[in-house]
């Protein structure tokens, strides 16, 4: 079984980027006082926090892909203040609340990183908007509604015809517009936080790690052309943390599995199509269906669409195309018949999925942590867990994590993992309708 995803595909926001020359990757035999598996949000925040806390130790960050080609690029760009709608309880708002100030806070920090380093990332808070197709998507923002509502966060509610003079579709029944999101190119932005790192850490790229074990001297990691020990290892690769840190079945770090989403991307738009858009310049919205259909225009005038899920990656790139092509022209059919909302560039990306959408987080065994599993929302999410899960190895954790955000339960191994997945996503997709 693959430890590391291995894509079909190019990136497509890193194809939009200057080309970039990556770290050597590990080679020969090193040490480290920690190592840290994986180059994405989580990693990067636990590599940053370390180096902050032990300024003296060595931090080893290995990645198995090219910064910004990698998972971390491949996302939608949004960068979520407070929950997301299928996570939002409105008969729990105290800790919901509590979770969306850490959320914010690492927002802030993130943003801060940003302006100081001149990461060119075109980060923008324009918060997001959820529309919904379907009487189902209505009633699911009714519930979101609620949520915002009781924990007295700001929103504005849509009709069909709001949403049309804003976005240029006439495709959604209503929506919401909450200004807690902010907007991002995700390859540039973790290219700049990569660029961004402390002296202290180190960061070696195309370094998959194939192969974790304990010894006597602490914990060896194992790539094709090195190896490195160190007594302290956090496992930040998402999806795939459980194919190196075994344990019990389904459970612990073992509840988080890899699903893979896809996008896509047009060329930018003429000035004679944006002016079949609406009157917002750029913008960002969500579903209200969890297997519905993300949209962007960006700041550089592209539409972005992003659905499907599937548990293995497709062998070839070419598996989703139509169907994002699909999405993309019904919402747009204006812009669809003077052939505007052509798809020009298509990929996929892993993500790490738990049953219930929480995050696995904490000590897997001696010496081993692990944050993996922040399903669809990981830029800022993972950005929190990856500083706090230094915090918790080094023994300074002071907010309790698993009673604010949840635990994630036993998963079955596979084959019954992978037909129960498919079980459950035809179901989703049949009660999503039109909202895909
Ligand atoms: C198409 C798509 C759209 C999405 N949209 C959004 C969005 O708009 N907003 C949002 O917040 N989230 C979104 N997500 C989810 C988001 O990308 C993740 O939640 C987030 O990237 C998680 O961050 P992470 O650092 O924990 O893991 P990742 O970003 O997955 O990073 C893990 C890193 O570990 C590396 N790795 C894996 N295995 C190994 C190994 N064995 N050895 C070495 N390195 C390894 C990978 O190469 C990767 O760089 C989306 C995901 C996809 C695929």
């Amino acid at each position: 079984m693959d430890t590391y995803p291995r894509y079909p595909d190019l990136c497509g926001w890193n194809a939009l980027l200057p080309p970039r020359p990556a770290t050597a990757p590990l080679q020969g035999t090193e040490q480290a006082s920690v190592v840290i598996v994986g180059a994405g949000y989580t990693g990067l925040a636990a590599a940053r926090r370390w180096a902050q806390l032990r300024p003296d130790d060595q931090v080893m960050v290995l990645d198995a892909a090219t910064v910004g080609e990698g998972s971390p690029g491949r996302n939608s760009g949004f960068m979520l203040e407070i929950a997301l709608a299928d996570d939002a309880d409105a008969q729990a708002v105290a800790r919901m609340n509590a979770m969306n100030a850490l959320c914010r806070d690492t927002m802030g920090e993130l943003a801060a990183l940003v302006a100081e380093h001149e990461i060119p990332c075109d980060l923008a808070h324009q918060g997001t908007y959820r529309a919904a197709a379907t009487a189902r998507g209505l009633a699911s923002l009714g519930a979101y509604e609620a949520f915002l509502k009781a924990a007295q966060l700001p929103y504005e509610r849509l009709s069909a015809q709001d949403l049309a003079a804003r976005l240029g579709t006439a495709y959604y029944q209503g929506g919401l517009y909450s200004p807690d999101c902010y907007l991002v190119q995700p390859a540039a932005l973790i290219r700049g936080l990569a660029e961004a790192l402390p002296p202290s850490v180190q960061l070696f790229e195309n370094s998959p790690v194939l192969s974790l074990r304990k010894g006597a001297g602490g914990w060896s990691l194992r790539t094709p052309e090195g190896e490195v020990r160190a007594p302290t290892v956090l496992l930040a690769n998402n999806g795939y943390a459980a194919r190196l840190a075994g344990g019990p079945l389904g459970q612990g770090v073992g509840a988080v599995t890899p699903v893979f989403t896809f996008a896509g991307l047009t060329a930018p738009l003429t000035p004679e199509a944006r002016g079949l858009l609406g009157s917002d310049p750029s913008w960002g919205l969500l579903p209200a269906h969890r297997l519905g259909t993300t949209l962007r225009l960006t700041a550089d005038h592209r539409l972005l669409a992003r659905s499907f899920y599937d548990d293995r990656l497709p062998p070839s790139p070419q598996a989703f195309q139509a169907g994002l092509q699909d999405a993309l022209d019904r919402r747009f059919p204006a812009l669809a018949a003077e052939g505007a909302t052509q798809i020009t560039q298509h990929w996929g990306g892993a993500t790490g999925i738990t049953y219930n959408g929480t995050t696995f987080f904490g000590g897997v065994e001696d010496g081993l942590y692990a944050a993996a599993g922040c399903n669809g929302g990981g830029v800022v999410k993972g950005s929190l867990f990856g500083r706090l899960l230094v915090d918790e190895a080094l023994g300074s954790l002071t907010v309790d994590v698993k009673g604010l955000f949840g635990e994630p339960p036993w998963l079955p191994p596979n084959p019954f993992r992978h037909w129960g997945f498919s079980f459950l996503t035809r179901r989703w997709r049949r009660e999503a309708g039109a909202e895909l």
